[in-house]
């Protein structure tokens, strides 16, 4: 039986609305005795409403067993003084940071999300200030730095644009805390107690999960679900060790392999 890590957005929904055989394939995987981790790479919603939403859907889960980039940052940035740019549903979770907003530490970059509340985070006045932090001396840290998601309404900017921007303007290198960063994965692996040779990504995004899980030495499925486009992998170098429909098809796939 292998571990396997499942990506939430693309994977499980798209938009908050669930794909097709989710729920009933999540249940196969434990019941031939996979070991599930849910690692998602969302940031603006708590763990608890994430996984809640996810049980909302049919999905049988547990909150520990849902990772978040919030969290994450919780970890990495506690007891520094951090100037946040990040929605305000996920900052109950930094737990033991202090937010300021001036004379910061460290500048926390999250993701966007569909509604109007990314315009009042990533506005010029916000990132000017971040900017300032960071000329100096704060530290750039982001909770991914995915270049666009896939919404209800195709493809969204997301907040890689902004840390890439900052990163230019200020000219340093953010340190990534979400997918495909090596703390993030290597805490999957731990809390599944597994070795990553023995272990599945699987996500439809190319690059943070599929690249991702095979430079930290994971087998791969990408899903043609979500944010997946036939032309990166046609086009592209990464070759995932299989491409399935969608996450419905996981089971049987896995079966045929014998895993
Ligand atoms: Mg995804």
């Amino acid at each position: 039986m292998a571990a396997i890590l499942l990506d939430v957005d693309g994977v499980l929904h798209v938009s908050r609305e669930p794909i097709a055989g989710g729920a009933e394939a999540v249940n196969r995987l434990r019941q031939a005795g996979h070991r599930l981790r849910f690692v998602s790479n969302n940031t603006t919603q708590t763990r608890a409403a994430l996984a809640e939403e996810l049980r909302g859907m049919g999905i049988e889960l547990d909150d520990e067993e849902l990772q978040t980039t919030p969290r994450a940052a919780a970890g990495a940035l506690a007891g520094r003084r951090v100037l946040a740019l990040t929605m305000h549903a996920i900052v109950g979770e930094f737990e033991g940071v202090e937010l300021v907003g001036e004379d910061a530490e460290a500048v926390l970059v999250g993701g966007a999300d569909e509604t109007p509340e990314t315009n009042r985070v990533f506005s010029y006045m916000n990132l000017g200030r971040a900017f300032h932090e960071l000329e100096a001396g704060a530290e750039l840290y982001c909770l991914h730095k995915n270049r666009w998601w896939q919404t209800k309404q195709g493809p969204l900017l997301d907040a890689g644009a902004f840390v890439a921007g900052l990163e230019y303007a200020a000219d340093i290198d953010a340190t990534v805390l979400g997918k495909p960063s090596t703390p993030y994965f290597e805490a999957a692996l731990e809390a599944l107690d597994a070795d990553a040779n023995m272990t599945w990504m699987v996500g439809d995004d190319i690059e943070t999960d599929i690249a991702g899980g095979q430079a930290h030495g994971m087998k791969t499925v990408l899903v043609r679900t979500g944010k997946f486009r036939p032309d990166t992998v046609e086009r592209g170098t990464v070759r995932p060790d299989g491409i399935i429909s969608s996450i419905a098809q996981l089971p049987d796939w896995l079966e045929e392999n014998r895993i």
